[in-house]
């Protein structure tokens, strides 16, 4: 079993949930008392979140990478960034390291295909919304992306920022989104990817009327299969 290298603590409440997903995974496929082997880095996030909101994705992407040769150095053989948002900065990643990265928007893109499903509405933050590196990976899959009017943009980005990187998980919450789930469907969405690692605490499967791609499974489930060769 190869060792994953996890760039994680943003938030660290979604980490929790990379970290015992990927133990669970691997038990399941090996059994016994088999677990993973990882390497988690778990930043501060009030250092990520201050460099988003001044728009300092240099900075950000000189840190991850600082990160990123230092779990290599470690002895990781896989790397993944559990996060949706930092995604913008893959490239300052891949162009540090040696070892495969595991992009999170491919594991989302290769779960929409295998679904049959070819138009998704995509949630997450303000920035893997409006910004356009999200969509443009979705589209080398052939995946076509709808995001939320305004509105429905903010709404999902402050119950992020303002309640779920905090562990806060409330219903009011989860009826605004699935209210912004069935907009998205209404306006032909066959699918909806959960790109926030966050979401996942608060939307499940039966919160929605068509599939849900929930990213922080989907980013372990390719880790261990990468991992488990
Ligand atoms: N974990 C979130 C994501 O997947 C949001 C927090 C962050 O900005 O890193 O995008």
């Amino acid at each position: 079993m190869k060792t994953i290298g996890v760039l994680g603590g943003m938030s660290w409440e979604s980490s929790l949930e990379w970290y015992r997903l990927a133990n669970e995974r691997v038990a399941a496929r090996l059994g016994g008392y088999h677990s993973a082997r990882i390497l988690l880095d778990s930043l501060d996030f009030a250092e990520i979140e201050a460099l988003q909101a001044q728009d300092d994705w240099d900075a950000a992407g000189t840190l991850l990478a600082d990160r990123a040769r230092a779990l290599e150095s470690a002895g990781a053989e896989i790397l993944v960034l559990a996060t949706n948002t930092m995604h913008l900065v893959a490239d300052r990643i891949t162009d540090a390291v040696g070892i495969p990265f595991l992009h999170i928007a491919d594991a989302a893109g290769d779960a929409v295909t295998e679904a049959g499903l070819t138009t998704v509405g995509l949630l997450g933050t303000a920035f893997t919304m409006e910004k356009p590196f999200y969509a443009e990976k979705l589209d080398e899959h052939g995946i076509r992306t709808i995001v939320p009017d305004a509105d429905d943009r903010r709404t999902v980005h402050d119950i992020i920022y303002s309640e779920l990187v905090h562990g806060v998980v409330r219903d009011e919450s989860r009826q605004r989104y699935i209210d912004v789930i069935e907009r998205l469907v209404d306006r032909g969405a066959e699918g909806v990817i959960l790109g926030c690692t966050e979401i996942e605490l608060l939307i499940t499967a039966a919160d929605a009327p068509v599939p849900v791609f929930p990213t922080t499974a989907l980013h372990v489930e390719a880790a261990v299969t990468a991992a488990l060769g």
